[in-house]
C-alpha cells in the first residue's frame, strides 16, 4: 500500500474486546480533581516537628512508638528541622520565656502548615492559671484541632490527628489561591470572565477616558 491510498476502515470491536477494554480502563485509569488529590498527599503524609514541652509530650513519644503505631496515618516521620515539618503538636505548657522560640519555628515551617495543642496546658493553660505559663499556645499561632486530657492518653492524640486529616480533606488549595507557580496558576486558577478577556485583549484605556 503506497502512501496516497487511503486507511482501510476498522472493523468494529466484539462485545468481548468491548467489555475487555472497559475492564482495562475501570483498572487503570482514576479521574479526581487537583483538589482531592492534593488534599490526599497532604493529609497521607504529615510531618511533626520534633518539639515537646512537658510531661505531655512522653505521651506524643508514645503514640509515635510501635504500639500505637501513627506511621498507619503516616505521620511518623518527626522531623528535627522545622523546614521539613508541616504539623506542630504542642505538647505541654508553654512558659511565657518559651513563647518566642515556639513562634519562631512555627513561622520556620513552610506553608501550609498546622497546629495541634495537645492537652489541658497547650489548650488554655490547664491548672497554671499564673504569671509564668501562657493561656493557651493559640494567643501566638493558630491551632487547628485542640486534644483535651492531663495528658492525653495516644489515642486521644491519634484521634486529633485523624480530625486533622478530616479537615485537610475538606480544604480547596486551588479555590484559595495556594498555588503561587505562575504555571500552575494558568492552569487551575480563576479564569478571566469574557468581559475582563476582552480589556485586556483592547490593551489599556487611553488617558483621560473612564474605565
Ligand atoms: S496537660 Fe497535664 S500532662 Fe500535659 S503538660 Fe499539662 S500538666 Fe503535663
Amino acid at each position: 500500500m503506497t502512501q496516497s491510498e487511503p486507511m482501510p476502515p476498522e472493523a468494529p470491536l466484539t462485545p468481548a474486546e468491548e467489555a475487555a477494554v472497559e475492564q482495562e480502563v475501570r483498572q487503570g485509569v482514576l479521574f479526581t480533581t487537583v483538589d482531592k488529590m492534593v488534599n490526599w498527599a497532604r493529609r497521607s503524609s504529615l510531618w511533626p516537628a520534633t518539639f515537646g514541652l512537658a510531661c505531655c509530650a512522653i505521651e506524643m513519644m508514645a503514640m509515635s512508638a510501635s504500639r500505637f503505631d501513627i506511621a498507619r496515618f503516616g505521620a511518623e516521620v518527626f522531623r528535627a528541622s522545622p523546614r521539613q515539618a508541616d504539623l506542630m503538636i504542642v505538647s505541654g505548657r508553654v512558659a511565657k520565656k518559651m513563647g518566642p522560640v515556639l513562634k519562631r519555628i512555627y513561622d520556620q515551617m513552610p506553608e501550609p502548615k498546622w497546629v495541634i495543642a495537645m492537652g489541658a496546658c497547650a489548650s488554655c493553660g490547664g491548672v497554671f492559671n499564673n504569671y509564668s505559663v501562657l493561656q493557651g499556645v493559640d494567643r501566638i499561632v493558630p491551632v487547628d484541632v485542640y486534644v483535651p486530657g492531663c495528658p492525653p492518653r495516644p489515642e486521644q492524640l491519634i484521634h486529633g490527628i485523624m480530625l486533622l486529616q478530616e479537615k485537610i480533606k475538606r480544604d480547596s488549595p486551588t479555590r484559595r489561591g495556594l498555588f503561587r507557580i505562575p504555571g500552575l496558576q494558568r492552569l487551575f486558577g480563576p479564569r478571566p470572565s469574557t468581559a475582563q478577556a476582552g480589556a485586556a485583549q483592547a490593551g489599556p484605556a487611553p488617558t483621560g477616558t473612564r474605565a
